[in-house]
């Protein structure tokens, strides 16, 4: 008797497993929504259950940012929360309104952009309520018989997929969301959402926000734009590297990219660098002008949908990629962007860029 007990009491926690119910972190800046947290809302609506947002931000900020999210196609409820404090949204002064928001909460999963303030934020919230958290998500998917969700996601610098399952057991699943794998979630002027005031939990932090200093740019956002013109270290210095990279991307109306080596010679700003380390963009259009291609680079670029590579590598290089055993391993000046490359050039840029730029201004 006690087994068919067990066995009944088995089937009707099957029956009543809870519905998926996302929370997603909707970031901002200047009024406007992140095109990562679109993503993100993408990915949240995956799971197939209701989808709330949230909106945290300074009294003057929030108000403009939930008339736009208001209008998103997917969001069942928008919460926003607004406080002095909260204007600099840094993750130790935001994390006890999440902590209070999901502490018995109908929420079973919280999701957001890979954005760099969402990765100090996540983890640190699901660290305190003694859960795990997931990074840099590229698939998702939620079988509701099981109550199971299945995450994919890159390891090994992009040479990898590693499928990750989170359990039924586990209450609460954070995760953050690689934007380039999901389309922005569109706008739907018949969404109907519901709109709740959250009351800040004020906090006393020993973290301070000093002061904020941004790289201002009228170029196109390297991470969101459709073509990008990316320099490596053959540049030589950031002269050439301007007269050469910039005049190519205006042309094309692309944002700049560079390799880590380019950065790191200074050759033009930090917040350029594409890779491993640095931004993961998919544009339409991605050329790489004088950048070997090494695996932390094509980790930030190789799910392009064009990839046009100038690379003056020997032509024997080329044939050794398609029998790379034969001829040995590879030399210096050899360049394995052409791995990834639908279009690959093997010429001097300082030739080819111009004769580029010559033609198209044609
Ligand atoms: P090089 O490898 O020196 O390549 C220069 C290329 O220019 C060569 O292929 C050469 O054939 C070509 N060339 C030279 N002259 C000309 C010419 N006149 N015309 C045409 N072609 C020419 N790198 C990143 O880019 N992003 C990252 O996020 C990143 N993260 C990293 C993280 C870690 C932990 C580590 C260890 C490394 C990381 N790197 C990253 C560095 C990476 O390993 C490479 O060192 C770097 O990408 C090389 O940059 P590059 O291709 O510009 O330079």
């Amino acid at each position: 008797g006690r087994s068919i007990l067990l066995g009944k009491a088995f089937v009707r926690t099957y029956a009543s497993a809870p519905s998926p119910h996302a929370l997603v972190y909707l970031e901002h800046r200047g009024g406007q929504l992140d095109s990562g947290s679109l993503s993100a809302l993408t990915a949240a609506t995956q799971l197939g259950g209701p989808v709330t947002g949230l909106v945290v931000g300074s009294q003057e900020e929030v108000p403009k940012v939930v008339e736009k999210a208001k209008l998103l196609k997917g969001l069942t409820t928008l919460l926003h929360s607004s406080s002095p404090s909260y204007a600099q949204l840094l993750p130790e002064i935001i994390s006890p309104l999440f902590r209070k928001l999901l502490t018995s909460s109908p929420y079973t999963h919280v999701v957001s952009a890979h954005s760099s303030s969402a990765k100090s934020l996540l983890p640190r919230v699901a660290a305190q309520l003694d859960v795990p958290a997931l990074s840099d998500v590229t698939s998702v998917e939620h079988d509701g018989s099981t109550n199971t969700t299945t995450f994919t996601r890159p390891i090994y610098a992009g040479n990898a997929v590693a499928t990750v399952r989170a359990p039924s057991s586990l209450s609460l699943k954070f995760f953050t969301v690689r934007a380039t794998a999901f389309d922005a979630a569109p706008e739907d002027s018949s969404a109907s959402v519901e709109m709740k005031a959250v009351d800040p939990v004020d906090t006393s932090s020993p973290t301070e926000h000093v002061s904020t200093s941004l790289t201002k740019s009228s170029r196109p956002e390297l991470s969101t734009a459709p073509r990008v013109v990316s320099g490596g270290r053959a540049l030589k210095n950031a002269e050439t590297f301007e007269k050469t990279i910039y005049p190519l991307a205006d042309l094309l109306g692309a944002a700049v990219g560079a390799s880590r080596a380019a950065v790191d010679a200074g050759y033009c700003d930090n917040s350029l660098q594409v890779g491993q380390t640095g931004k993961v963009v998919a544009p339409e259009l991605y050329m790489a002008i004088g950048i070997s291609g090494a695996i932390q680079h094509l980790a930030g670029m190789k799910d392009s949908k064009l990839i046009v590579a100038v690379n003056k590598a020997s032509a024997a290089y080329i044939s050794a990629m398609v029998m790379p055993l034969k001829l040995g391993p590879l030399q210096d000046g050899d360049a394995p962007i052409f791995q990834v490359a639908d279009v690959g050039l093997v010429a001097d840029l300082y030739e080819t860029v111009p004769q580029i730029i010559e033609k198209m201004s044609q």
